[in-house]
This record gives structure tokens, C-alpha cells and sequence, in this order.
């Protein structure tokens, strides 16, 4: 981040059900085993298209939800999976970023656990994504003195006033704060707005491309928002749901063209 901003991937699930997962019979977690091929060539575009760093597809890969389909013995080796293909596409100078979602409160440990598996396979940091306020601060309470890793906390919504929320998380630890799947850049370039009056740290986006089935923002529409997000204070920045490596072409090419 000191060198300058970090661009990131492209959403990962809508993506898969693009290549044809069924998420009434599916999750995009279980593509890691049973279609890697379809995980690394994802990775490999967003790395291809410029981005220094990926996300794991570990989003739901964590104890409370991989219970629900009967697959709770396979948390490691999923986890374990879907970093050794998130580095095979980035390679050893691309970061990869460990995903976890939220987790069920009614399973007790389930991020931590997810947390000490990515840590242990690998990871450059661990990413918090589309969290409400008292998720990641459950989250990161739960991480707190087990991961050394930087952490990303990344939220759908900021709820006000903005500074309180930032300073909590900022007091559990989270070094770098932000909005994900944030339904097009217009709002997530409102919400980056309000969150940069309330924190002094880095600041992290990934819009989604939009509301599905509506008009989607084009890489173009993400590459105009450029200059004002790194003017804000964001760092590290890619798309969400409905974006693809056009996206993250487009936000490189804003970023350093
Ligand atoms: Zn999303």
C-alpha cells in the first residue's frame, strides 16, 4: 500500500454460477475440490488483468455454514485448497487475501476457526467481507490473539455516526477498513465518503457491479470513480458481485495508466 494502491480481484460467486454452479445444490466453497480448474482460471484472469492480489473462495467456508450441507469435516481441506489455488495463480509476489463471511452466532468459534486454518495455509491477510457492524466485531474479537495477519473489516453498511463504528473496529484491531458488495460505485463512493470523515485508515472497496437485474456499472463506470476513492483514502479496491476481470482491468488501468 505504501508503493501505492493495491487492485484486487473481481466477485468470485456470480462468477461461478456464470460457469454454471447451482447454488440451490451447490456452494461456490465446494468448487475449490471439485472444480479447481474453474477456481484457478478465475483467479489467473483477475491476476492476468491486473490484480496484485486475490481473495480466496472461502466466503462461506466456515464451520456454521458448511454444517448446513452435511460437509462440516471438510472446513480445513477446503480452506487449505482454495489458498494453495489463490497463490498458484498470483505467485509468490501477488498477495492473496483469506475470505471469511459471516459466520452464525449460534456456532460458536466457527471464524476463529476458519481464521487459524487460512493463516496456517498461507494467507497475506485476512478479509472480513460484507459484515454488519456487530459481525466484525464479533469477528474480530474472535481472531484477536490468534493471527498476527493484517485485517481487512469490511462491511455492507456503516452505521452512524461513522467514527464510532471505524474506532471500534479500529480498537479489536482491524488495520484497514471498508465497504463490499455495496450495490454499484455510486453509493459505495458515498459510503467511502462518509467513512473517510470518521477514520485515518486505509480504506478498502468492492462494489458490487449493481442491483441484479437492473443496468450493472461497466469497468468504465468503476474506472471514473478512480481518482475520487484514492483521493478518499482507499487502498486496496476491486468489485464485487457482477464484476469480472473487466472491472479490475479498468480500475489498474485508473490506477496506473
Ligand atoms: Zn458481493
Amino acid at each position: 500500500m505504501a508503493r501505492g494502491p493495491v487492485v484486487l480481484d473481481a466477485g468470485f460467486g456470480t462468477r461461478l454460477i456464470a460457469l454454471g454452479l447451482d447454488l440451490a445444490n451447490d456452494d461456490p466453497a465446494f468448487w475449490n475440490l471439485s472444480r479447481p480448474d474453474a477456481v484457478l482460471s478465475l483467479h489467473g484472469r483477475d491476476r492476468a488483468a491486473g490484480a496484485a492480489a486475490v481473495v480466496t473462495n472461502t466466503f462461506g467456508a466456515n464451520l456454521a455454514w458448511l454444517t448446513r450441507w452435511g460437509r462440516q469435516d471438510d472446513v480445513e481441506s477446503i480452506n487449505r485448497r482454495a489458498v494453495a489455488l489463490a497463490r498458484e495463480a498470483v505467485g509468490e509476489h501477488g498477495l492473496v487475501f483469506g475470505s471469511i463471511g459471516p459466520t452464525a452466532t449460534s456456532v460458536a468459534g466457527a471464524a476463529r476457526a476458519q481464521a487459524a486454518i487460512l493463516a496456517a495455509s498461507g494467507v497475506d491477510a485476512l478479509l472480513f467481507e460484507t459484515h454488519r457492524l456487530d459481525q466484525a466485531e464479533a469477528s474480530l474479537r474472535a481472531v484477536r490473539d490468534l493471527v498476527t495477519l493484517p485485517v481487512v473489516a469490511s462491511l455492507v453498511a456503516w452505521p452512524e455516526p461513522v467514527a464510532d463504528s471505524a474506532r471500534r473496529l479500529s480498537d479489536l484491531g482491524a488495520a484497514v477498513l471498508g465497504v463490499n458488495c455495496v450495490l454499484g460505485m455510486v453509493p459505495a463512493l458515498a459510503a467511502i465518503e462518509t467513512l473517510a470523515r470518521g477514520t485515518n485508515l486505509p480504506l478498502f472497496v468492492k462494489p458490487a457491479a449493481g442491483r441484479p437485474g437492473e443496468t450493472l456499472d461497466s469497468p468504465a463506470d468503476f474506472a471514473r470513480a478512480v481518482p475520487r476513492l484514492l483521493d478518499f483514502g482507499v487502498r486496496l479496491l476491486g468489485g464485487c458481485c457482477g464484476t469480472t476481470d473487466a472491472h479490475v482491468a479498468a480500475l489498474y488501468a485508473a490506477c496506473y495508466d
